[in-house]
């Protein structure tokens, strides 16, 4: 993949370069520089397993760990490479008709780009004679949260378990209000990339426009371009920039 413009790929992908750090990624983790805020973009790497296959037996099997690994994340890092690459192109044309892909392209930036960040927390979320109880600041924040540990485990569980489908049950920190909370996601897309950081966000919602552009959704859009506080965009992309490893 060529190098993206770094002020087009802001526009189009928020921080993807400060996810890694907002999500808490180890040094392994951020392998090949995806973290980096400077300099040209690269494509995304799948990152090693932290530990042999069979590390997790018997809980996760060593076939399971290298299918899962090996063949399922290494085909989200693929497709999310392919997205990027194939969004780079629409821009670059800007025609009508390279625009109507956008949609089909965002819907896999979000699968694969989603797919890619959520595999690689979940590998370092395990380890071989891991279990037992959180400590510290974490500890501190679960009781918090949640009450108790055992409570928070019960409900871990529930949303884990009751997950229709394919998905994942997350545990993650809310920065509106500083707590943790406990989500369940179905698939793991629905247009939204994990661990990116918001920047600019537009309502689309009817309520937010039906009132006076009733069914022309592509006024609002259009409109939506005149009332931009582009310092305030800014301002948040420096705070997003600074959450680093
Ligand atoms: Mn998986």
């Amino acid at each position: 993949m060529k190098a993206i413009n770094r002020r087009e790929m802001m526009g189009s992908l928020g921080t993807l370069a400060a996810a890694g750090g907002w999500i808490g990624l180890t040094q392994n983790e951020a392998v090949a520089g995806e973290t980096s805020t400077d300099g040209p973009l690269r494509e995304y790497v799948l990152p090693p397993l932290p530990y042999d296959y069979d590390a997790l037996e018997p809980h996760i099997d060593h076939q399971t760990m290298q299918l899962h690994h090996d063949k399922h994340h290494a085909a989200y890092v693929k497709g999310l490479n392919e997205a990027i690459a194939g969004l780079e192109a629409v821009r670059k044309s800007g025609s009508p008709d390279d625009l109507a892909k956008v949609r089909g392209l965002t819907d896999s930036l979000a699968f694969n780009g989603s797919g890619h960040l959520l595999h690689t927390v979940f590998w370092g979320n395990m380890k071989k004679g891991g279990g037992g109880e959180p400590k510290g600041a974490l500890a501190r924040q679960i009781e918090r949260s949640f009450g108790s540990y055992s409570a928070f485990r019960a409900h871990f569980d529930a949303a884990a378990t009751k997950v229709q489908g394919s998905g994942w049950g997350l545990l993650a920190w809310e920065p509106l209000s500083a707590r943790l909370i406990v989500l369940a996601a179905e698939k793991h897309q629905n247009l939204t990339m994990f661990g990116c950081v918001p920047l600019l966000v537009l309502d689309v919602w009817e309520h937010a426009y039906y009132l006076k552009y009733q069914s022309d959704r592509t006024a609002y859009v259009k409109a939506f371009w005149n009332i931009i506080h582009w310092d305030n965009v800014d301002q948040r992309l420096s705070g997003a920039m600074k959450l680093t490893l």
